[in-house]
């Protein structure tokens, strides 16, 4: 009998991926719940009390280093979080947890805390409050110790066979280590089109499903699966009639994108002669060689805070930081390298920057608001970019900019950080072209001024979209609403593009509607001539470049722009034959 079964869901990143399957079932922060027989209780037992002496060593020299730099009473402050790390009671709660629901430290490490954190929380006592920020901490640095650069989990999927993962949630740099460990697709239960998770999964080219309902629960483990990344399905325990059409499938998708990469270095120019430059978007310095293969002509938005997530918990130093933009550089030549300042914070993992919990951090200390509170740590990455700047055109973007204060503070900052520099005798130009990012409502509507403190804006519509129409760009159930071609967004893009032509700056776009080829044409009709987008997306958008007469799209642009929503303005795109056909992709 056929065991054959189809999970529907959504699809997040195209693509076919056949592999052994592995469920990780429930996650918080880093850790995985996996359950253990029996006779592994020991070897778990024995993990936990080596992180808590890992901990504990960790912790000490923090205080150590907080009482040289600050004196003792910052530095006693640790004193409570020791005691509480080498609380027996605690430690023998955990234990207990292990033994009796047979899982691995990590999970019993976050649900003890976890179930702690609760009573704590129902209690109102500011002492009860600031217990709960030590025991927090305790717990993120238990998890720290035991998972170490991978967490167990990941470990696991280490095999010579190609993996894919089913999970509930995956954080982008979850997401990052499993790519590094073999897995080649992905089936998650939450997750939206340009949820940072789907953003480094688009870059890696892992193909992603999401939506997925209980999809890591109710899957047992060591079967096969295969993930259907263009019809938004994945397939469990296919029969071998299955597997063969989806072979056949692939090895003709894998056919058409290498003819798309091998014409990667024609010019994109629109039949009427106009020359459109796309650019690559980089998460993570492994993408380099991607430039050139795909034919980006410079990097149009580096994404520096995947630099960060990837070393967590561990800081990058200053000279690491050069070290990589000097990499970018060399491998956007002759174009130009536009880095981002760390836009951490929201959902993009800054526990060792942000001291403070955020009800709603969508909305709390996020990109260059994060930065300009944290200069303790921004300081480093302005020097890396002074420094690396002596050696190419490196250009310099903020993210989530609100308002003008913001760009004049960073230009304070940038001259501090020059002044440091040049008293030290090291090598730095400050002759950088600034942008902002315009992800955020209030910036587009203030384009005009923005474009007198700047010499780019650049519009990250993923953000925008999510500002703008109210929707959690990772939220599945308002997944429907996420429409980047809604009207309003339109209005915003069209205000943005005249305020930095009447401004006399420059303007691209960087959000992933730029990588949707059925967008292009609305795009280069609502008057934006450079678009940045994942590297693997260059071909593809090239093709429809070529493919355009640009003479005639600013008049269907207007007519979109007059539309009552996104269904109407796809309609017009439609009707004036200017959507590629899903065939033709
Ligand atoms: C955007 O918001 O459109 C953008 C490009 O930035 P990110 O996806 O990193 O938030
Ligand atoms: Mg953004």
């Amino acid at each position: 009998m056929s065991s054959e079964r189809i999970v529907q869901g959504r699809s997040i990143v195209a693509g076919f991926a056949i592999g052994r399957l592995v469920a990780l079932a429930g996650r918080t922060h880093d850790s995985f719940r996996l359950a253990i027989t029996e006779n592994k209780v020991g070897t778990e037992i024995v993990r936990l009390r080596m992180a808590v002496d890992k901990a504990s060593t960790e912790l000490e020299r923090t205080r150590t280093h907080l009482t040289d730099s600050a004196g003792e009473e910052l530095g006693a402050i640790f004193d409570a979080q020791h005691l509480l790390l080498r609380d027996p009671e605690l430690q023998g709660r955990i234990e207990t947890h292990i033994r009796e629901h047979l899982v691995n430290s990590e999970w019993a490490v976050t649900e003890t805390i976890g179930h702690h954190l609760e009573q704590f929380a129902a209690l109102q006592s500011s002492h009860f409050r600031d217990r709960a920020g030590d025991l927090r901490d305790v717990g993120l640095a238990l998890l720290r110790a035991l998972t170490g650069d991978a967490p167990e989990a990941v470990k696991r999927l280490e095999s010579a066979e190609p993996v894919v993962v089913l999970a509930r949630d995956l954080t982008p740099s979850e997401t990052i280590r499993l790519s590094r460990v073999g897995v080649i697709g992905l089936g998650l239960e939450v997750g939206g089109q340009t949820s940072h998770t789907a953003i480094i999964a688009r870059s890696l080219g892992i193909p992603l499903v999401a939506g997925l309902a209980r999809a890591a629960a109710a899957v047992p483990e060591a079967s096969h699966a295969i993930v259907d990344g263009e019809r938004g399905l994945v397939v469990l325990d296919p029969e071998p009639e299955t597997l063969k059409r989806y072979g056949r499938q692939a090895a003709e998708s894998d056919r058409r994108a290498a003819t798309l990469v091998a014409a990667a270095n024609v010019e994109a120019v629109t039949q009427d002669g106009v020359h459109i430059q796309l650019l690559a978007n980089i998460d993570l310095p492994d993408e380099l060689p991607d430039i050139a293969k795909y034919g980006a002509e410079g990097i149009g938005l580096y994404r520096s805070e995947f630099l960060f997530i990837e070393r967590s918990p561990d800081l990058p130093t200053e000279d690491e930081q050069v070290q990589v933009l000097r990499d970018m550089l060399e491998a956007a030549a002759p174009g130009p390298t536009v880095v981002r300042t760390f836009d951490l914070g929201g959902r993009k993992l800054a526990r060792e920057v942000i001291e403070t919990h955020e009800d709603n951090p969508v909305l709390g200390l996020r990109g260059i608001r994060l930065t300009l509170h944290r200069r303790d740590i921004f300081k480093s990455q302005v020097r890396a970019i002074l420094r690396a700047g002596a050696h190419g055109q490196l250009r310099v973007l903020l993210p989530m900019v609100t308002g003008v204060e913001e760009i004049d503070e960073f230009r304070q900052l940038v001259g501090e950080c020059a002044a440091e520099l040049e008293g030290e005798g090291q090598e730095f130009s400050t002759e950088f072209r600034l942008g902002a990012m315009v992800e955020v409502p209030s910036a587009a509507l203030i384009a005009d001024h923005l474009a007198r403190r700047v010499d780019f804006l650049a519009l990250g519509t993923n953000d925008l979209v999510q500002y703008a129409l109210a929707v959690d760009r990772g939220n599945e159930h308002v997944a429907y609403l996420y429409e980047p071609l809604h009207p309003a967004i339109l209005r915003m893009v069209r205000f943005v593009v005249d305020s930095a032509r009447k401004g006399d700056v420059g303007v691209m776009i960087c959000g992933e509607v730029a990588a949707d080829p059925r967008a292009t044409a609305l795009m280069l009709g609502l008057g934006l001539r450079r678009l940045s987008v994942t590297p693997r997306a260059i071909p593809v958008i090239k093709r429809q470049v070529r493919s355009l007469v640009l003479d005639g799209l600013p008049a269907i642009a207007e007519q979109c722009l007059e539309a009552e929503s996104a269904r109407e303005v796809e309609a017009i795109m439609h009707n004036a034959g200017i959507v590629e056909s899903p065939e033709a992709q």
